[in-house]
């Protein structure tokens, strides 16, 4: 059976020019979804009839239902009421019960009630008036071209209310409804683009589950959103899928739904009984400060040192100023260094980590070889028998100051969560064995 569809129009020239953000739609669209509807549009339109007019015909030629918000004020520019009686091709009429409902409102405050609020009780002939227990106007329900239109108040409160009450029930239950269920699965460590060339035979439009990827400061997801016609049937069609995207990314996956990539990493550390260090420049403590963010963090975190100047390199960390001196403070030679000696001097018991980040952050400070996004990450080891490993590798990124801290950062954990679980790091890298 096919799937009942939702058209949302936003109407109100401070949401076209951006004054408002229309928070209306994104709230709806959730609530629809959730109600098994699938949404197929969303426009926004200004205080303008001829625009509100096309709009309507094209939402109701397009959806099963509308759902409308704005522009039902009691002021000249709101001019919802007028669009949908010309999209419709009646006249508007006074609907004197809508008259009492307002007049109640104004004797309820105290407030006189002005001609214009009498605009408010206008609706177009065979309409209905959906009441608003939350303001003064009314909203409106029409049929336009065999879709079931709802026109209810800008003002978030109403319109919520109005939602609950009217459309809700219209919406639930309805024939070829669905149940949604959406699976999240993150990684970090490879371009959006070449996960997308991978799971490119996956990725069928309107497909189910729809499988979609989004990106933000290096971490990619990769949506399964699944419909049944129950929870379970959707869940079931999602974990197939999520089969399927394993078998191409396998290791590459840190974790699913509302987990971090640092919690991946803590949940790790905290399995092999391992800790970790971090020395950090130019990402100024925010590896640390991610790590920390997880609760119980204390279990595997023993120390974070921002080693900003080159004499604090040496002073606290142990890195030969020679080594400094003759590679640069940004050198895969200091990064590692920086990493090393810590776990090197013994200070701490294995096993355990250090994580170590060198670059330039900018906006200032690049130079034709090492411009601004250049960044080194280290990751040592030591082991129990006394041994260790150093991966090394070049973090290049071009965004602004926050935005080259925030992915070294991340870069940083995932080369640790790579190093812990010894998988590729899909970037070049150079071990070195101590
Ligand atoms: P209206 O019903 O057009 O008179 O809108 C009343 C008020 O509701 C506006 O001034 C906005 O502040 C707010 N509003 C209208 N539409 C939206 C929307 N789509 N999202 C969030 N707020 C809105
Ligand atoms: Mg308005």
């Amino acid at each position: 059976m096919r799937q009942p569809t939702v058209y949302l129009l936003s109407c109100g020239d401070e949401l076209l020019f951006g004054h408002t953000l229309d928070t209306n739609s994104a709230w709806l669209a959730q609530e629809c979804t959730l109600l098994g509807w699938r949404i197929v549009g969303h426009r926004t339109i200004g205080d303008v009839t001829p625009d509100i007019v096309g709009a309507f015909l094209d939402a109701a030629s397009r959806a099963d239902v509308v759902i409308v918000t704005g522009g039902l004020g009691p002021t000249r520019d709101d001019r919802t009421r007028n669009g949908l009686a010309h999209a419709m091709g009646v006249s508007l009429f006074e609907d004197p019960e809508a008259v009492e409902e307002i007049a109640a409102r104004f004797r309820q405050f105290k407030r006189p009630m002005g001609e214009n609020n009498k605009l408010q009780a206008l609706i177009p002939e065979g309409a209905k008036r959906i009441f608003n227990p939350a303001g003064t106007a009314p909203g409106i329900e029409a049929d336009l071209l065999g879709a079931r239109v709802f026109c209810v108040p800008g003002v978030p409160k109403e319109m919520r209310a109005m939602f609950d009450q009217t459309i809700r029930p219209h919406l639930t239950g309805a024939p070829g409804a669905t149940s949604e269920y959406m699976r999240r699965l993150h990684l970090c460590g490879c371009g959006e683009s070449e996960i997308g060339a991978m799971l490119q035979p996956l990725m069928r439009e309107r497909s189910n589950p729809e499988i979609s990827t989004t990106v933000a400061e290096t971490i990619v997801t990769v949506r399964l959103y699944a419909n049944g016609a129950t929870l379970d049937e959707a869940k079931r069609v999602a974990g197939e899928a999520e089969k399927e995207v394993r078998a191409i990314l396998g290791g590459d996956i840190y974790g699913v739904d509302g987990e971090t990539l640092q919690e991946a990493v803590y949940r790790l550390l905290k399995e092999r009984g391992a800790k970790v260090v971090t020395a950090e420049s130019c990402t100024g403590g925010m590896v640390a400060a991610m790590l920390v963010d997880v609760p119980g963090v204390s279990d595997v975190f023993l120390d974070g040192v921002v080693a900003y100047a080159n004499e604090t390199k040496t002073r606290r960390l142990g890195v030969p100023a020679e080594i400094i001196e003759k590679y640069g403070a940004v050198s895969r030679e200091t990064a590692r260094a920086m990493a090393e000696t810590q776990l090197r001097a013994g200070t701490f018991p294995a096993p355990v980590y250090a994580l170590a980040t060198t670059g330039v952050a900018g906006p200032d400070g690049g130079t034709p070889e090492k411009p601004v996004g250049t960044v080194w990450i280290a990751c040592s080891r030591l082991d129990p028998d006394g041994h260790g490993l150093t991966r090394t590798t070049l973090f290049n990124t071009v965004s602004d100051r926050h935005g080259i801290r925030l992915r070294s950062a991340n870069a940083a954990l995932d080369l640790l969560r790579r190093t812990i679980l010894d998988i590729p790091v899909r970037s070049e890298v150079e071990d070195f064995t101590w």
